[in-house]
């Protein structure tokens, strides 16, 4: 992958960076997804934001051999501490981490989150966990995307602040209110990977001396939501 052959993933994060967006990306690593958008001339301005010195360095080193100093600034920093006001941001842009260090990262810089008028998070895990931020923080999910790329399943959440709370069910949360209409062939896939998955790990430990009752009936109650999404009993 590079700035010009962005991953399966990144081009599917990067169809919801609105044309001419001022954008921010978190934890931009090598800085590909800003690179290949401002090179399109899809999007007006970026910061990259990385908070790791080495991948900070190749961000730089990507930005200035293509002469994108001027469309993209990369910054060493925390999460949003990226950004500042001058930079006008509308639209931040979380991928490739787990979805509870998106969260914290979105709850620590909420002061940076004022103008946005977008987030575009591609949580790698704990999709549950930041689709409640979303909720608790009065955002509205707008759209979902489900990809498989080498053997990984990825979930996009495209979600925007709302003068209304919007109320997920923990079923919708657990899933995607966007993705249980769908319920498409890469849905299907990942959930009953994951219900074998639960399965054989609540067969392992039923053996276990002292059984995690507690565990166990937590892990039986998501399995049931399973078979609720797949409209499926075996599950
Ligand atoms: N966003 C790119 C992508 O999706 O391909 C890179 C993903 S890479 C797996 C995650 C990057 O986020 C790493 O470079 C890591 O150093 C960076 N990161 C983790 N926590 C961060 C934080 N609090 N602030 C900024 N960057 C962070």
């Amino acid at each position: 992958m590079d700035e010009k052959h962005l991953s399966k993933r990144l081009t599917t994060v990067a169809s919801y960076v609105p044309a001419g967006a001022r954008m921010a990306d978190i934890g931009s690593d090598h800085a590909y997804l800003p690179a290949a958008l401002a090179l399109t001339k899809k999007i007006s301005y970026a910061v990259a934001g990385e908070v790791v010195t080495g991948p900070y360095k190749n961000a730089v080193s990507e930005i200035k051999g293509h002469g994108l100093t001027d469309w993209v600034k990369p910054r060493l920093a925390d999460g949003l501490d990226a950004v500042t006001p001058a930079d006008r941001i509308d639209t931040v842009v979380i991928a490739g981490m787990g979805g509870t260090l998106i969260a914290e990262i979105l709850e620590r810089g909420k002061q940076h989150l004022a103008g946005v008028q977008r987030l575009v998070l591609q949580p790698n895990v704990g999709e549950d966990r930041l689709r409640r931020w979303l909720m608790v923080n009065r955002y509205q999910i707008m759209a979902e995307q489900i990809v498989g790329e080498d053997d990984h399943i990825y979930e996009v959440i495209v979600a925007e602040p709302s003068v209304v709370p919007f109320c997920y069910s923990d079923y919708e949360l657990m899933f995607g209110p966007h993705l249980l209409e769908e319920k498409g062939p890469v849905f299907v896939a990942k959930w009953q990977d994951y219900a074998k998955r639960q399965r054989a790990v609540i067969n392992q430990i039923e053996q276990a001396q002292n059984v995690p009752v507690e565990r166990i009936t937590a892990m039986k109650k998501r399995l049931a939501l399973v078979a609720e999404a797949l409209g499926d009993d075996k599950y």
